[in-house]
């Protein structure tokens, strides 16, 4: 199954977010999917090393979703396990008075990740697009614009040697009702709860026609959106994992050889002198 195939949005191609799109699982049960995730996040895991080692290059993995799509179990199940020195998580959450009093990429660019590392954005400038598109936070002049500055931002990351990719989180209306409810009848989840994510829930068609035209104006070759059907969490991770390490993979990081200046104390000490 090439998953890289089946969910890169072309550019220029308009995506249409079905309902019945989110729960589907194509090429993998439950138990293969499983263990393929193992696979990949020891993959990921080796790549992020060679990457830090190499450090001349970085990955940035973009996630979006609505409330209770899963941003926070994709980090744990497909980053978790890899060196904690090597990831860098950056959480995007309503704009402090000092962000605000700077353009909406500026808290953004800060956070991208330091060569040799992998960024996880959890959520990211896109909400600029979504939430500050359907809450009408600015004029529509301001919000309509943006898709050209994000475009053009993410050019140059790519340019100055980050590698993008963005994850769309696909949740049903369904799925996603039924999470948010554990959050107000579970008491493990109730530090979840947000009486905004059920607010936010009733304006469900409006994210929707937000994301699709943030996912069709911006996925480009240097920084495709992915749409990943998100009902079930294991695809979900599975699907995620196997195009973060297939990328790392391509991008094929290497061990810097020892330097000239190195040959001399493995010429002096290596033969056991010392
Ligand atoms: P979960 O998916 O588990 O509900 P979350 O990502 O919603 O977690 P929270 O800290 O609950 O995390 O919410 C962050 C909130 O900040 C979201 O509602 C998001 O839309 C909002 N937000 C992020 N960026 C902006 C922005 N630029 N302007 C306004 N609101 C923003
Ligand atoms: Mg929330």
């Amino acid at each position: 199954m090439d998953f890289d195939n089946a969910f890169r949005i072309d550019p220029g191609s308009r995506v249409r977010l079905k309902d019945g799109d989110a729960d589907r699982s194509p090429g993998a049960d439950r138990a293969e999917g499983e263990r393929r995730l193992a696979e990949d996040v020891e993959r990921i895991r080796d790549a992020q090393h060679r990457l830090f080692a190499e450090g001349t290059r970085s990955l940035l993995v973009v996630l979006q979703g609505m409330d209770a799509a899963g941003k926070d179990g994709t980090i744990r199940h497909v980053f978790g396990p890899t060196n904690p020195q090597g990831v860098r998580v950056a959480a995007f959450g309503k704009p402090t008075s000092n962000e605000l009093a700077h353009d909406y990429l500026w808290r953004v660019h800060q956070r991208v990740p330091d060569r040799g590392h992998i960024g996880v954005f959890n959520r990211s400038h896109y909400e600029d697009v979504l939430i500050v598109r359907v809450l009408g936070l600015v004029p529509d002049e301001v919000w309509k614009r943006r898709y050209e500055h994000i475009n053009a931002f993410e050019r140059m990351l790519h340019d100055e040697g980050t590698a993008v990719l963005k994850f769309f989180l696909h949740v049903s209306a369904e799925e996603q009702l039924r999470r948010l409810l554990k959050r107000v009848t579970n008491p493990a989840k109730a530090w979840k709860y947000n009486a905004e994510d059920f607010t936010k829930r009733s304006r469900r068609p409006d994210y929707i026609e937000a994301y699709e035209d943030a996912l069709s104006r911006c996925s480009t070759e240097h920084a495709p959106w992915y749409v990943i059907p998100a009902d079930k969490k294991w695809y979900r991770n599975h699907a995620i994992a196997r195009i973060v390490a297939d990328r790392l993979e391509h991008m094929d990081p290497e061990l810097p050889p020892l330097p000239e200046d190195g040959h001399a104390w493995r010429e002096k000490f290596a033969n056991g002198d010392d």
